[in-house]
């Protein structure tokens, strides 16, 4: 007798991606110009961890070809750095950023809310005050010789490598020792985004940046209310966390005038892309449309006139080259400063591995990137590196470390700070 033929078997439910991730989809030509710019392709060699393996697989899940819960699709998901390298290789102008957020978001809709997450996220991240808190306990750490030596091999291995690559920190937040304004008077309006890991774990770039605009003749605000930009919510799926952080920012700039400097390549490309966040919002658009790179003001200041001597190279970092598209203007503000011999990094705009908290949960592939990126950084024979992402400036001193390089980590405010004459300890 006949077997029976078998039950066919319902299909997965569909991803259910936003419009915008579906149209950036249907973009995609299926070329494959963009592996190798993939960080993840160079290490594996593999189409799944491309970009066009990526794009597929998120197409098939939102097209219920395959469950959300595959694991190979989160394994391949989660592997990407959303350094955005592929945007600029494309020629088709495929936003894959768009459609890696709008599936990351998706994915996060159909999980148990993490408790560990949501902690971090609006917890912390959301709460300047805790942040800062945590920067004078860590400060207290690392005085207590607690983030050195036997001490750090009690903590998970990304937390130790961190711990071991972060600066000496002084746990004084920029916003607590800038005033509402500084600057001129009557000068020309800009207004400061201080972050929250920025001001709280590297307060000096933000005081560094806000210096030097008040040295060339700027009046800079310091808005009391801002928050986090929502960089991290973005990209870990949390779009409604992401847009209420948005309104408390727009709300806190209200009052301001002229161009909004941030230094931290993260968030400016998030502060630039609140327009569409929050798409039905003509102010989160009005917002966007001040927002500038530090970088970006810095390239048409007078030039500085103090010497800087130093062999350096510049790493462009992937959220002010890539999602920026911001690549010209520091170079230039670094070409001006007096005693600073640049030499071009290769593949400069090759992602370091940090990607927002990409260090801590794939730790072995971000080590396998940076490693990489080291290397070029050791072919310049440079003395310094130069980058405008604080990430990036923390995942560059844990590769120094690494390699055994003596190498000077720098960002572009600390460097132009010094050049201007307004560095602690200069007259
Ligand atoms: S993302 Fe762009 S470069 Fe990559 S396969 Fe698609 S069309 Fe080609
Ligand atoms: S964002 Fe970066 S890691 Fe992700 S697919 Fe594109 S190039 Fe690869």
């Amino acid at each position: 007798m006949a077997e029976p033929a078998p039950e066919p078997q319902p299909l997965p439910a569909p991803l259910p991606l936003p419009p915008a991730a579906w149209q950036a989809l249907d973009t995609c030509v299926h070329c494959g110009f963009c592996l190798p710019a993939c960080p993840t392709y160079r290490e594996l060699g593999s189409e799944a961890d491309s970009p066009r393996g990526r794009i597929f697989l998120m197409r098939a899940a939102a097209e219920g070809r395959i469950g959300a819960d595959d694991p190979a699709l989160r394994l391949h998901l989660d592997l990407c750095l959303d350094c955005r390298a592929c945007e600029t290789a494309c020629p088709s102008g495929v936003a894959y950023g768009t459609i890696i957020e709008g599936a990351r978001a998706a994915l996060r809709q159909r999980e148990v809310p993490s408790v560990g997450l949501d902690l971090i996220y609006r917890g912390l991240l959301a709460r300047p005050g805790r942040l800062a808190a945590a920067a004078r306990f860590t400060a207290f750490a690392q005085r207590a010789g607690l983030t050195r030596g036997r001490a750090v091999r009690l903590l998970p291995r990304p937390l130790a490598a961190m711990a071991r690559a972060l600066p000496p920190l002084s746990g004084r937040a920029a916003r607590t020792r800038l005033p509402a304004s500084v600057g001129p008077a009557a000068g020309t309006p800009a207004a400061a985004f201080l972050g929250c890991i920025q001001d709280a774990f590297f307060p000096e770039d933000d005081v560094a940046m806000v210096r030097v605009l008040a040295a060339t003749g700027h009046t800079v605000a310091v808005p009391r209310g801002q928050v986090c930009c929502g960089a991290l919510h973005v990209h870990a799926g949390d779009g409604e966390g992401a847009r209420e952080l948005a309104r408390q920012n727009i709300a806190a700039f209200a009052g301001t005038g002229g161009p909004i400097a941030v230094n931290a390549a993260g968030c400016g490309a998030a502060l630039k892309n609140y327009g569409h966040l929050l798409p039905d919002q003509p102010a989160a658009a009005a917002f966007a449309a001040r927002v500038r790179d530090f970088s970006e003001l810095a390239a048409d200041l007078p030039p500085p006139e103090r010497a800087v001597p130093a062999r350096a190279t510049y790493h462009d970092a992937c959220h002010l080259a890539h999602a920026q598209r911001v690549r010209a203007q520091p170079r230039r503000a670094l070409d001006a400063v007096p005693g600073l011999e640049m030499v071009e990094l290769p593949e400069s705009d090759a992602c370091c591995g940090s990607a927002g908290v990409y260090n801590f949960t794939q730790f072995d592939m971000s080590m396998a990137v940076l490693d990489r990126k080291m290397a070029n950084v050791r072919a310049t024979g440079a003395d310094t590196v130069v980058t405008c992402n604080p990430g990036c400036a923390l995942q560059l001193r844990l590769g120094a470390l690494r390699a055994g390089l003596h190498l000077r980590v720098r960002s572009l405010c600390d460097v132009l700070a010094e050049a201007y004459g307004v560095a602690d300890g200069q007259a």
